[in-house]
């Protein structure tokens, strides 16, 4: 058997102690790996970073000499039989949805991040005890083994839960077919309780009933409403854990909008990812970087239903959800990376620099794009008869519940297989999945099918909109347009000092150049750039009746 235990006897200090405690055979060979990253997040987490402390203790309490064999691996022999126990200290100094915090308020930790897996034993269960005396209420995704104590069937399950220990928490719940949902909340409620109650019961009802079941008895939202902005989530197959702040602003039903979407697309989760998953992440592999080209189905498609169950479920109404589509919209609407990378290299990419901007117009957002690519999908798949949901569901059925990995190729034949002549779904797939083309001409015509609009305005910005410039407060120019004629002249991070276009056709700037002032002079153009979209709805179309229920 495999123990965690966990206390903290210095929360301000932000240190957990931690002992992991295993029974050996005399002269064993041990290896602790310690996670390298976290699902849901595919980049390197480093998570040894916070460890301090380490030592190691035989059944005598003599110490066992150990040494690293990597940046996050330990070793070990034993000498004799028995008990051996791993201590260390983790520093729980970060809020987020993955991350782990400690104050005098609550102790709260992604196991993920502090948890070794001990190699060649993956598969045996660990139990999980907590010695928090001063935080009475206990929350985990993890299976309840007695008071204080829970348990883990694997490494797997263990490295997908979370430990909320806290002075207090809000306690609600709801259930759907067999599943009971949980909503934990650490940190002030400012909404009604039957109102949350009822939007989460409507988007849970109508995800089961179109997937045709949920894959768990139950399921934990978990939420830290913290007094300061934050949005995060996580998905685990049991539950999810949601950052959101600051908590008084959940009064605002705009902020309350953006609760119930992250809490959707986190739900949306509990199929896509934590079950229906690409065959190179199952099982995961925390050691090193696991690269996968599914970017659009893990995150593209889940961003895009998260928000579209909100709409089927009569949680956001059409005006509602257009306002958010246009929100995604605006994002990849200035980004030019899908010239240079599509959504399958951007995905393979996420390891090396998916979650900063990076270099201009490198790359596209799996997140934005992908939502938007699944948006087109999905009204192609309308038109002829099936859905984006539909195949979702037979994902589920041949890949997601036996729990067997699907390839690229699985998904890509799922969708032509909806359709009676794939020539326009091939076209679309061959010119903007893997293609490098503007997707916004296809997605008007398509939201068009629809009953919508996406029309484009230029705003009062001419600097912006008529020559393409980008600027901040400060006058520094964040962004130029690639088609633009100030891209030949002027560098990001150049500073306008002033500039004037009335005297000429061109325009003229006076720029300082990392502290060198220069004149810059960008001919005549009647640039279109960065127009600001805006989506009006049109006359109801039957697909619009089919796409929306
Ligand atoms: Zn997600």
């Amino acid at each position: 058997m495999i123990h965690y235990k966990f206390s903290c006897s210095n929360p301000s200090s932000q240190f957990l102690e931690i002992e992991l405690s295993l029974d050996c055979k005399a002269n064993e060979h041990i290896f602790l790996q310690l996670p390298a990253w976290r699902a849901g997040r595919y980049q390197l987490a480093n998570y040894a970073q916070n460890i301090r402390r380490f030592r190691i203790k035989d059944a005598q309490e003599e110490n066992v000499l150990f040494e690293k064999a990597s940046k996050d691996r330990w070793e070990f022999q034993t000498t004799e039989s028995g008990k051996v126990t791993v201590c260390y200290e983790y520093w729980a100094g970060k809020m987020d949805a993955g991350s782990a915090w400690a104050d005098e308020e609550q102790i709260y930790v992604n196991l993920i991040n502090c948890c070794f897996e001990v190699s060649g034993r993956s598969e045996e269960e660990i139990e999980v005890s907590l010695d928090l005396p001063k935080f009475p209420e206990l929350v985990s995704t993890l299976l309840p083994n007695g008071a204080s104590r829970w348990k883990a069937r694997d490494f797997q399950m263990l490295a997908d839960s979370t430990i909320l220990a806290a002075k207090s928490i809000t306690h609600w719940k709801y259930q759907i077919e067999s599943t009971l949902f949980h909503i934990w909340i650490h940190g002030e409620v400012h909404f009604d309780q039957q109102l949350i109650l009822n939007r989460f019961k409507s988007f849970s009802r109508k995800l089961i009933a179109d997937f045709g079941e949920f894959p768990e008895l139950e399921y934990h939202f978990i939420f830290q409403l913290l007094p300061y902005a934050h949005y995060h989530g996580v998905e685990h197959r049991r539950g999810t854990i949601i950052t959101f702040g600051p908590a008084e602003s959940l009064i605002d039903p705009n902020q309350m909008e953006e609760l119930l979407g992250i809490s959707c697309h986190e739900l949306y989760h509990g199929w896509n990812v934590c079950r229906i998953r690409p065959q190179e992440l199952l099982p995961y592999d925390f050691s090193k970087e696991t690269y996968t080209r599914t970017g659009l189905i893990l995150e593209g498609i889940t961003t895009y239903m998260g928000d579209l169950y909100l709409l089927k479920s009569d949680v956001y109404d059409l005006p509602t959800y257009l306002k958010h589509l246009e929100k995604i919209i605006a994002r990849e609407s200035s980004n030019f990376g899908w010239k240079n990378y599509n959504i399958l290299e951007s995905s393979y990419d996420l390891w090396l620099d998916g979650y900063v901007p990076g270099i201009p117009d490198r790359k596209v957002s799996i997140y934005t794009r992908g939502a938007l690519l699944a948006l087109g999908i999905d009204i192609l798949l309308i038109k002829n008869g099936s859905s984006l949901s539909e195949v979702m569901k037979l994902l589920w059925e041949k890949f997601g519940k036996p729990f067997i990995g699907y390839h690229w190729e699985d998904f890509e034949s799922l969708i032509f297989g909806s359709f009676s002549d794939p020539t326009e779904i091939q076209r679309y797939f061959s010119d903007f999945v893997y293609g490098y083309q503007d997707l916004f001409p296809q997605l008007k015509s398509l939201l068009g099918e629809i009953g919508l609009e996406l029309n484009e305005k230029n705003g009062e910005d001419r600097l912006l909109h008529n020559w393409g410039i980008r600027t901040n407060k400060e006058g520094q120019i964040t962004q130029i347009h690639p088609d633009s004629k100030a891209y030949s002249s002027l560098m990001r991070n150049d500073r306008i000092l002033g500039y004037s276009e009335h005297d000429t056709p061109s325009l003229n700037l006076k720029i300082d150049r990392l502290g060198r002032e220069l004149p810059i002079e960008i001919p005549f153009e009647t640039g279109k750039f960065f127009p600001e979209f805006k989506l009006e709805i049109a006359e109801k179309t039957a697909l619009r009746e089919t796409w929306g229920k």
